[in-house]
């Protein structure tokens, strides 16, 4: 971390401000090891390689099980964002703004990527925007490794922490994303509540989560399959499990899906085909990214499927103007604003009207 970051973190405790100590070594203009101490409470939190951490201790062993899970899926996909991977990087986090927000709209803005994972998504939007401040949260280890695909970037600053219990000033941050995130929480409204209390005044938030409208199918006989058995399997034996899976599937993809769009049209295949656009996006992704994507499927430890009502409620509840699309057939991509706020979103929630 840089030392101009400090000044938009406080205590995650008591929301006091932070003083660096301890013995403090630098390099590159980071601060690669040292701590933060509380001014009020005096807790401690250490810098360790270029990254603060804020949650070390969490007690609740699914958690802990699910961040590590996350953390090899992460380290193993994109520990390193070579070019392959930026570009579907882009690509994706193309998919989840565009319809919602473009890159110009954060022009000096400070960002938030609430559960940033290798840092994939954070570095796109340095890259992309214009942003004043960006700072990229994840519970897991894979933050040694965003740390590492950003850390060039003035603008990047990396965290680990409980994103239910951020280490930040209140109304600090302009714009929070969440993509794919919220729903592995224990408590995704709560999740998305929590990284509200951080939006300025003019501030907005985006988020995407699993449908439960479009994912019947999945959720009645393979969900059960990753409660009971996947999640609890070490990585490896997920990876090649997932790598079999996604090579069948794979297959299925070109030889039957593939042909019966070119001869019915995308429309028609839309409607008799399970998993259709789902599947035409990861077409166009290569087969490693849908591979990273079966196991993501099989790992977690907490996965939710949020109902469009549930995913309104998250913002209604919050006070919040919001619009929300329904994407790819399968998931809910929402953003929404302060009431009151001058620069209001259009409140348009239509499953049939806002197709992705
Ligand atoms: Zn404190």
């Amino acid at each position: 971390m840089r030392r101009k970051a400090l000044k938009y973190l406080a205590c995650p405790e008591c929301n006091s401000d932070l003083d660096l100590e301890g013995n403090i070594s630098e390099s590159n203009s980071h601060i690669m090891s040292g701590k933060l101490q509380c001014k009020a409470c005096s807790k401690d939190f250490p810098i360790i390689k270029g990254v603060p951490f804020f949650c070390l201790d969490p007690n609740n062993k699914i958690v802990e099980k699910n961040k590590n899970n996350f953390a090899d899926e992460w380290i193993y996909f994109t520990s390193v964002l070579d070019e392959k991977n930026e570009k579907l990087a882009k690509h994706e986090l193309d998919s989840y703004f565009q319809p919602l927000i473009n890159y110009d709209e954060l022009d000096n803005k400070t960002v938030l990527d609430a559960g940033c994972g290798g840092g994939r998504f954070t570095y796109v939007t340095g890259r992309e925007t214009n942003a004043k401040e960006i700072f990229g949260v994840d519970l897991s280890n894979a933050v040694l490794s965003a740390f590492k695909n950003t850390k060039d970037n003035e603008k990047i600053t990396i965290i680990q922490a409980d994103i239910t219990k951020l280490p930040f000033k209140k109304k600090s941050i302009d714009f929070i994303y969440s993509v794919g995130v919220l729903h592995h929480l224990p408590d995704p409204k709560h999740g998305f509540s929590s990284l509200v209390k951080f939006l300025s005044e003019e501030g907005k938030i985006l988020s995407w989560v699993y449908g439960k409208e479009g994912n019947s199918l999945y959720i009645t006989f393979a969900d059960p399959i990753r409660k009971l058995i996947t999640s609890k399997l070490p990585f490896w034996l997920n990876l090649f499990l997932s790598f079999v899976i996604s090579f069948i599937v794979w297959i299925i993809i070109w030889a039957i899906y593939f042909p019966l769009n070119i001869m019915l049209t995308r429309k028609i295949a839309n409607k008799i085909l399970p998993f259709n656009e789902y599947f035409g996006f990861f077409m166009e992704r290569g087969f490693g990214d849908f591979w990273r994507t079966v196991i993501d499927k099989m790992i977690p430890t907490i996965s939710y499927y949020i109902s469009e009502k549930e995913f309104k409620d998250w913002f209604t509840s919050n006070n919040l103007n919001h619009k929300i699309l329904f994407r790819n057939g399968h998931s809910w991509l929402g953003i929404g604003d302060i009431k009151g706020n001058k620069n209001q979103v259009k409140s348009k929630s239509n499953l049939a009207q806002n197709k992705v």
